[in-house]
């Protein structure tokens, strides 16, 4: 049994929401057909319709600036958008309780949104209650609308499926109460030949309050779901081709690429590459579950498929990942040498000043790290100047090199350095890992490098 996780852009409106049920009608027939498979499935994941957790949250904001009129016409528009998108359903036998349910719904949040205005301030708690609507509705418009194509769906109640902890607007989840509860929920529709579509980004406390994973959490919980229910492949359909070798906006021909390893996805979303989280879908690897990554407006595409191990295969890098206006801070130690301490203090610091480092770099005497919040730096350059020389550089780019590859061809890290020619290199480092090869360059010269690089070492793969 797959899941399939829809992201916002999948749901969008009606056409999006055609493709949807073309797209399951396609998995469920192969499911069928499927040696080894189960016949059973897919399990529907959906996000809230494109934009509309942005909305509840700007309504929630307006509510806490104790603007009650604003925040009540701004859910008028949401509550027409879901009605208009619900004529998808085809049969209004099916159509009707859902319109009611959506009206049901902004109703409630309607009176609450008005009482939150009155005292001005919307707790944690109430931010969950609110962004949850999104996915609530749009997991029920999905599953009658499959119904309604012949495609028998069961709406699965996300606060009663995901069990979490307490921690609003970012919640855990629990993994045996969920379990428990999907057996509860989703697994009987299944064994009955039914579709489950749950909301994705939603869950519940123990005592019942509605809680939500954290923005971008519905690929969070198709992996959660899958995890807990042994799917055979998790698909996370979204609006592009799959993770590509390159940022488009800096390189002209960037590829996507076919296969990665976890490890590989998870240096590469460190730096930019936004297609997923790899955080997100650790429950998936914790159980050895492949994701695919797909797009719903082209699904010939094959898309990008992350497993644990990747085959090793003729590209010895995968993808280079880039991020622009970072600030150096170049932190030498007054002191002779590095006095014992020096770098406990050092980060101190930026820990004061919450603000978090990502690359670092270090010599005998100074310690270079970048930021890339530096809201914070006059403040933190005054602490730090107590007991070190600092120096900062501003508009700089990072670029992270990852390949398995690197791992087990000792040249190639040289070669990555040697491809950007004369380029300055600013910092350079190489971590643990030894996945990865991350250096530091003028944003200036970010194009200039990422080309040459890209050049070397992808330019020449042939499409996949
Ligand atoms: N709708 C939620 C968000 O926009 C969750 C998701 O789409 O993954 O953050
Ligand atoms: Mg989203």
């Amino acid at each position: 049994m797959k899941v399939m996780k829809f992201g916002g852009t999948s749901v969008a409106d009606q056409s999006a929401m055609e493709r949807l049920i073309a797209l399951v009608r396609a998995e469920r027939q192969a499911e069928a057909q499927r040696e080894g498979g189960d016949g059973r499935g897919p399990v529907v994941v959906v996000s809230a319709l494109s934009g509309v957790t942005d909305r509840l949250l700007g309504v929630a904001a307006l509510a806490g600036a104790g603007d009650g009129e604003g925040a009540h016409k701004s859910l008028l528009d949401l509550r027409e958008r879901h009605i208009t998108v619900s004529q998808v359903i085809a049969d209004a036998a099916l159509r009707d309780p859902v319109v009611a349910a959506i009206n049901r719904e902004f109703d409630e949040i309607d009176r609450i949104v008005r009482a939150l205005a009155v005292l001005r301030e919307v707790s944690p708690r109430w931010l969950d209650t609110l962004a949850a609507t999104g996915e609530i509705l749009s997991s029920q418009i999905v599953a009658a609308a499959l119904t309604s194509h012949q495609l028998p769906a069961a709406w699965v109640d996300a606060r009663r499926a995901i069990v979490t902890d307490g921690e609003h607007t970012a919640a855990a989840p629990l993994f045996q109460e969920t379990t428990t509860a999907l057996m509860t929920h989703a697994d009987p529709p299944l064994a009955a030949g039914r579709i489950p579509v749950l909301g994705g980004f939603v869950g519940a406390s123990t005592s019942g309050v509605t809680t939500t994973l954290g923005r971008g959490g519905s690929d969070f919980s198709a992996a959660i779901v899958g995890a807990c229910l042994g799917a055979s492949e998790i698909q996370i359909w979204t609006d592009v081709d799959g993770m590509l070798t390159a940022d488009p906006r800096i390189v002209p021909n960037p590829q996507v690429v076919p296969h990665l390893s976890f490890a590989e996805a998870s240096e590469l979303a460190y730096f930019g590459a936004k297609v997923l989280h790899p955080a997100t879908i650790q429950p998936a690897v914790a159980r050895n579950i492949p994701v695919r990554i797909l797009n719903s407006h082209r699904p010939q595409a094959k898309g990008t498929l992350i497993t644990v191990e990747r085959p090793p295969s003729e590209r010895p890098l995968t993808a280079v990942a880039s991020k622009k206006q970072v600030t150096v801070v170049d932190i030498t130690s007054t002191r002779m040498l590095m006095a014992h301490g020096f770098l406990r203090r050092l980060f101190d610091v930026f820990e004061r000043f919450k603000t978090a480092v990502d690359v670092v770099t270090t010599s005998e005497v100074s310690v270079s790290v970048t930021i890339d919040d530096p809201r914070r730096l006059p403040a933190i350059i005054e602490a730090l100047s107590e007991f070190a020389d600092v120096q900062r550089e501003d508009q700089m780019a990072i670029v992270c090199v990852v390949g398995d590859g690197l791992q087990r061809e000792p040249a190639l890290a040289a070669q990555v350095l040697g491809s950007v020619g004369d380029v300055p290199l600013r910092m350079v480092s190489q971590a643990a890992s030894r996945r990865n090869i991350t250096f530091v360059i003028r944003e200036s010269d970010l194009p200039l490098a990422l080309g040459r690089l890209h050049e070397r070492f992808f330019a020449s793969m042939s499409a996949a």
